[in-house]
């Protein structure tokens, strides 16, 4: 007999999670830890439009103009490639938004969306890290010119300073990672992703972790959160 506790029909329950953190944050390393223990995508909004870019999609025809000139592109395109990568069979059991949303408007018009298909975000886990951090996490990275492969002065250095351990081109620092120009973007970036943290912690879904110690013990703690 079937259980009248259970419902027969509908979506199914599924994990619908969020990672918010400002660059370098490590937002991207614990996603993708997430992603391969819990099964379940991660999406990244920069990597998902790059990809429509490449693959000429609808979304990324529409979304060119916006990321060729650096903005961001409009919340309606914005929220029809994600519902469509949630609709995907590989999101049937969750998935890990990252990137998105970077704005209170952006959050607002995703939980309106989902809540029309009875669903919401489950969690939001917010990786806590200052700002003066970030800027020195930055500051230590250095690129390989040849074939892009990132070093970190501390955290991943090549094993000869300087020296690309692929093609032994030497490496250069990027303009964009300059102390002087990080802060520039976290003073732009932060504000709206605290407001975004804000909104989450309200809607009671909110996990803050620190996200200033090392990369395993970010993985736990984020694990325990969502126990
Ligand atoms: P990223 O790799 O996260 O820096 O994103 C690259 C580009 O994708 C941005 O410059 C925007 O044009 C676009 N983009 C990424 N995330 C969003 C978002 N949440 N809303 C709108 N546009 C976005």
């Amino acid at each position: 007999m079937s259980d009248p506790t259970v419902p027969v029909s509908g979506p199914r329950p599924r994990q619908i999670l969020m990672l918010i953190g400002a660059v370098a944050s490590g937002k991207g390393t614990q996603a993708e830890a997430l992603s391969t223990s819990l099964g379940i995508p991660h999406l990244a909004s920069g990597d998902l439009f790059r990809a429509a870019l490449r693959e000429g999609t609808p979304v990324g025809e529409r979304a060119k103009t916006y990321m060729d000139r650096g903005e961001l592109v409009p919340d309606d395109i914005t929220i029809d490639m994600f519902m469509e990568e949630l609709g995907k069979p590989q999101a049937s059991r969750g998935a890990i938004l990252d990137g998105f949303p970077r704005n209170v408007a952006q959050a607002e018009a995703l939980d309106q969306t989902l809540a029309a298909r009875g669903e919401k975000i489950n969690a939001a886990i917010y990786i806590d890290v200052p700002s003066e951090e970030l800027v020195s996490r930055v500051a230590g990275r250095s690129v390989c010119p040849v074939d892009g492969t990132v070093y970190h002065d501390i955290f991943d250095p090549p094993a000869v300073a300087g020296i690309c351990d692929r093609d032994g081109t030497p490496l250069i620092k990027r303009d964009d990672d300059k102390p002087e120009v990080v802060r520039e973007r976290l003073a732009r970036q932060v504000p709206p992703m605290l407001d975004v943290v804000k909104h989450y912690d309200d809607a009671g879904v909110l996990h803050r972790v620190n996200g200033r110690k090392p990369i395993d013990e970010v993985t736990s703690e984020i694990r325990e959160a969502l126990a």
